[in-house]
């Protein structure tokens, strides 16, 4: 046996650390890098030895990261000669293996390569952990290897470690938590795959923290600053990998979600979660104020999921299903995939939309007035037809990105197309106003006003030529900042109208809060407005007290001339629908325009 005497052992808490770093390294099993390569063929030359090795000394063996002159990957950790280099600060000379009581025995001595002369330096970490050692190897003794050259062997070592260091910034590290990121998740998920299917023992099971909602972060920054949310993301950070201080790595897969693999089936599994989740039972105080957060965990069983390519969206999928079932976990099971597949992709897939000109479009439809018969106005309606899913409609796609903070962008672009459409139209003397659709999210935006306001003066459009479309639901939320917005919005000159009415909340009585002065009666009631008597009734009560209240009243859904006629006779002011037109392209407007305005003529 050739176990180095027990003063040459390293201190078990010193090698469980250094075994982390080394870890969470990411160099391991890793494919070969041209400058490491490069400075192993440099040693070779510099110190005309046949054999350079940077060789990583792992719990039981020795990876070599870079080799010239030795065929095998890798070695028992026994028969590794930079198991002692580790040990110390300067470089290790022995003149001639087979004389020297520690390694005389020694495999790769008695065997081949037949080591006789080893000169090595250990590689260490910025903070002084020693991942391994540079070596240079001759199978003859050398009693010749003065300090001059022990010298050029540590700046060689020095710049291989400063390579290393680059590497594991690059690559796998996030730079503000120090933990792997989802590239190493990745990566590691394969490896996993690949042991198991070779018979190895490995996790059983991956579990993901998700700390807070989608765009959680993003309203956190706009509530009280980037630097404040930075400092709550880093102590969740701390947070995570303090509950779970037995199980590393810790992988950071997405800004405030957190994965781990855990051995030893589902009841080692369920420890850490509830570890996870007790971590979060007391607030987190960021500047003072204390922070209630409540995670969610999602739990996959490896060995239900058959492409490693999907554990990570298992992962995301189970913790999403247990939020928005409002339960501390879930477990994943392969139903969750089907209905969450095409949502994952939707908002995956949409901020490159953003940035693509084939991708969003708008499309404008009609508004009549019912007493003078003329097209007064359109509401300009998202379409997005996707590279790989084809049309998708924005009743799918809106209320996704208002889980996202994708929402302000989406609607910061439908606003300048929207308004760049109008000014272009007012130019060619065709006189319009032009809806567009808000969401809540918006208006709960400090900048939205400001913002709306800039465009408006970009595309020199007077603010009374727009109404901002809100859902009821929006306005029952009661929010300050949405009043205050939506003020804001109404003192400029711009009309607010209340979208989707006679849907869910619908609450007449509320009506008088508003500083709404349109009401859109939804085109699910109005389109069966002749259908019953109920519809009938409501339908038309609806028009009469909105009257009462000051409302201007649009019916949207208006499909037939029936229909037209119906609400025509109750006093509704304007009509949207089917009937009049399709949402329809700003060319293919303008020519059902000119025609249009003809025939009213
Ligand atoms: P909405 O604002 O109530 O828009 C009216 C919807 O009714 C449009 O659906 C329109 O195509 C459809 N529609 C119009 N007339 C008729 C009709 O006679 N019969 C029937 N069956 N349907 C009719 P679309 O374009 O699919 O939009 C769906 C919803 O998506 C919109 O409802 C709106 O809530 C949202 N949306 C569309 N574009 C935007 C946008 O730019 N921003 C936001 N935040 N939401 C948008
Ligand atoms: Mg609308
Ligand atoms: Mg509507």
């Amino acid at each position: 046996m050739n176990l180095p005497n027990q003063s040459e052992l390293p201190s078990p808490v010193i090698e469980r650390h250094r075994l982390y770093v080394l870890q969470a390294s990411c160099l391991l099993d890793t494919p070969p890098d041209a400058t490491l390569d490069r400075v192993t063929e440099l040693a070779t030359r510099l110190f005309k030895a046949p054999i350079a090795l940077i060789s990583l000394i792992d719990e039981k063996r020795q990876w070599f990261k870079a080799r010239v002159g030795v065929e095998v990957a890798q070695t028992e950790r026994k028969d590794a000669f930079g198991a002692y280099t580790i040990l110390r600060r300067d470089v290790l000379v022995v003149p001639d293996a087979s004389l020297d009581p520690r390694f005389k025995q020694n495999g790769w001595v008695i065997g081949e390569p037949n080591i006789r002369f080893y000169a090595g330096s250990p590689l260490r970490t910025r903070s002084g952990v020693s991942l391994g050692s540079l070596c240079v190897i001759d199978t003859k003794p050398r009693y010749d290897f003065d300090e001059s050259q022990q010298d050029l062997l540590t700046q060689l070592a020095e710049m291989a470690m400063d390579r290393i260091e680059a590497l594991r910034s690059i690559a796998f590290v996030d730079p503000p938590t120090r933990l792997l990121n989802r590239a190493r998740f990745s990566d590691d998920v394969r490896a996993i795959f690949d042991e198991r299917r070779n018979g190895q023992i490995s996790p059983s099971h991956a579990v993901l923290i998700n700390v807070v909602p989608l765009g959680y972060l993003d309203e956190t920054s706009v509530s009280v600053g980037i630097v404040a949310a930075d400092r709550l993301m880093a102590a969740i950070s701390v947070r995570v990998e303090r509950a779970l201080v037995d199980i590393r790595p810790v992988y950071r897969v997405d800004y405030a979600r957190f994965a781990v693999f855990v051995r030893g089936g589902e009841s080692a599994a369920m420890r850490v979660i509830e570890a996870a989740l007790r971590a979060f039972d007391a607030p987190l105080v960021v500047n003072q104020i204390p922070v209630d957060l409540s995670p969610t965990v999602g739990l996959v069983d490896l060995s239900g999921i058959d492409e490693h390519t999907d554990v990570l969206r298992a992962l995301m999928s189970s913790s999403e299903v247990a939020r928005r079932a409002r339960v501390p976990f879930r477990k994943f099971a392969k139903r969750m995939f089907v209905a969450q597949e095409r949502t994952f992709f939707i908002l995956n897939t949409l901020p490159q939309a953003l940035h693509d000109e084939h991708q969003l479009s708008l499309v404008y439809q009609p508004r009549i007035d019912l007493r003078t018969g003329r097209c007064v106005g359109v509401e300009a309606l998202l379409r997005w037809s996707h590279p790989l899913l084809g049309d998708v409609s924005p009743a799918e796609f809106i209320p996704l990105a208002e889980r996202t903070s994708l929402m302000p962008a989406l609607t910061d672009w439908v606003m300048d197309n929207a308004l760049k459409q109008l000014a272009a139209w007012q130019k060619a003397g065709i006189s319009l106003n032009m809806s567009i659709n808000v969401s809540v999210l918006n208006l709960e935006q400090r900048g939205f006003v400001i913002r709306y306001a800039s465009l408006l003066q970009t595309h020199g459009i007077e603010p009374a030529r727009v109404e901002l479309e809100v859902t009821e639901s929006a306005l029952a939320q009661n929010a300050r900042s949405v009043t205050e917005n939506l003020r804001k919005v109404t003192s400029m000159g711009s009309t607010i109208a209340i979208d989707d009415f006679g849907t869910g909340y619908s609450n007449l009585s509320k009506l008088q809060l508003y500083s709404a002065s349109v009401l859109k009666i939804d085109q699910s009631l109005v389109r069966r407005v002749l259908e019953t008597q109920h519809t009938r009734i409501l339908v038309e009560g609806i028009i009469t007290l909105a009257h009462k209240l000051d409302y201007r009243v649009v019916a949207e859904g208006v499909e037939t001339p029936e229909i037209y006629e119906t609400v025509a006779d109750w006093q509704c002011d304007e009509a949207q629908g089917y009937h009049i037109a399709k949402p329809l392209t700003a060319a293919m407007f303008e020519s059902w325009h000119s025609d249009y305005m003809q025939y009213i003529i």
